[in-house]
């Protein structure tokens, strides 16, 4: 048993470099463009540091940029000439130190955005993407968020990374913290799929398995994060980590030649990636970088099992009611979704709707979008899938809309979720007569 009794790792004041080894002379040179930290509830200004909750009113922290020298610096060029990864929008997240020694490069992003023509002929839809970020370096979408966290962590003096994850931001934490050599603590509930434990402590991670569910281990973490200086990347460092997500948004712009899509259809979970992808479009708007003033639709997916935006949108309220989770889609179960009211507020403004689908749709669209385009996504990108196939039958998604689609995890990482529907077709003896009689 793991326990964290003992641990000597705290936080803060430790000279970056010390730990680390030479600047990249490759990497970008990326001023610091953030000067605080501000309340997303009532606006009050909070200085920079690891802090998520306004000492005000209890809101949420967000990041505050130097908007006029973002304005100033940024153009299409600049971007188009960076490297290919998430730092080629390095302007537009937050860079807390010049060092580019804080900046841990994993590969993460520039994942491709794929047509997917096979499958839009099935649905009955015109143009159809996917935005494909099981191609991350752990095979989520997660390792944007984690970049920038452990980005900010670095240049903040934390020696120690920690999250409460669903299981991909464990992952994710744990390949980051041992490719800049920092001890990491990643909590997680037990009844986890197998490949996210092993793939979280295969890295060297202290994987701690909670009895209970997510919303537990996020309770838990947040009064660790109050005696521990570790960094929490999805708590104490919530305001970065949420930054990272804007850089799918910022893709599909660029990927579609800075023009926006009409409707995104995307998981939600605790919500912050859907609400950051829709900030990401706005921003690149205000900046001038994308000229159609159009706001894309945003309609979002959840399972059955762990449907409390959803269930909100049914009943035509902004009230989130807390669930407690049951689905094979466990990387989307959080019952009491952080940003939940605000992803609600994204898809009234946008014009688009919060579906949710039971356990044997997911595996069914996981089948269907591997068997059309060849993508093999986990338990999160069958849920946006078959919430697409329902939007789609609905008339919700239309023929006339350019779409895309947010798969977010890779599907070997939850093959349990699939091994009873697929199996061999059928298992013979090595001759030939046996083969013709089997597959005729
Ligand atoms: C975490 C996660 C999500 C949802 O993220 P939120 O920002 O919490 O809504 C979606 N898909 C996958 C694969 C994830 O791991
Ligand atoms: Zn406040």
């Amino acid at each position: 048993m793991t326990t964290l009794a003992g641990s000597t790792l705290t936080a803060a004041g430790s000279p970056l470099t010390a730990a680390l080894g030479p600047a990249d002379p490759n990497a970008p040179h990326l001023p610091v463009n953030v000067v605080g930290l501000r309340c997303r509830a009532c606006g009050a200004a909070a200085p920079i540091g690891p802090t998520h909750v306004c000492g005000e009113c209890f809101g949420p922290l967000e990041v505050a940029y130097d908007d006029a020298a973002i304005a100033a610096r940024v153009s299409r060029a600049r971007i188009e000439a960076g490297p290919r990864s998430l730092w080629r929008y390095g302007d537009l997240l937050p860079i807390l130190s010049e060092d580019p020694a804080t900046r841990i490069d994993l590969g993460t992003g520039a994942t491709p955005l794929r047509p997917a023509p096979r499958l839009a002929a099935r649905l009955g839809l015109g143009e159809l993407w996917l935005k494909d970020d099981t191609r991350n370096p752990t095979g989520s979408f997660k390792d944007r968020v984690v970049t920038i966290a452990l980005s900010a962590a670095r240049a903040l003096g934390i020696e120690t990374l920690a999250c409460a994850s669903t299981g991909n931001l464990a992952t994710s934490v744990a390949a980051h913290a041992a490719a800049a050599g920092m001890p990491a603590y990643v909590v997680v509930p037990s009844d986890l799929e197998q490949a996210k434990i092993a793939g979280s402590a295969i890295h060297g991670a202290r994987v701690v398995a909670v009895d209970g569910s997510y919303d537990d281990v996020n309770r838990l973490c947040a009064e660790l994060t109050d005696v521990l200086g570790w960094g929490f990347v999805n708590i104490n460092l919530r305001p970065f980590y949420a930054e990272g997500s804007k850089t799918i948004g910022f893709e599909i712009a660029e990927q579609l030649a800075w023009e926006l899509p009409d409707h995104v259809v995307g998981p939600i979970a605790s919500g912050a990636m859907f609400v950051r992808v829709h900030e990401a479009f706005a921003q690149l708007q205000r900046l001038g970088l994308v000229d159609d003033p159009r706001t894309p639709r945003f309609s979002g997916a959840q399972a059955t099992g762990c449907s409390p935006v959803a269930t909100a949108f049914e009943r035509g309220t902004f009230e989130v009611v807390p669930q407690r989770p049951h689905t094979i889609a466990r990387s989307l179960a959080i019952g009491n979704p952080a940003d939940g009211e605000e992803a609600l507020r994204v898809v009234a403004a946008t014009g688009g709707a919060v579906g949710h689908v039971p356990d044997d749709e997911i595996v069914a669209a996981i089948q269907l979008l591997a068997e059309t385009e060849g993508l093999f996504a986990e338990t999160a990108g069958g849920v946006t899938i078959a919430n697409l196939v329902r939007f789609a039958r609905q008339g919700h998604v239309g023929r006339d809309e350019r779409v895309v689609a947010i798969i977010s995890g890779n599907g070997y990482k939850t093959l349990d979720a699939v091994v009873d529907a697929v199996g061999p077709s059928a298992t013979i003896a090595p001759s030939l007569d046996a083969f013709t009689r089997a597959v005729g």
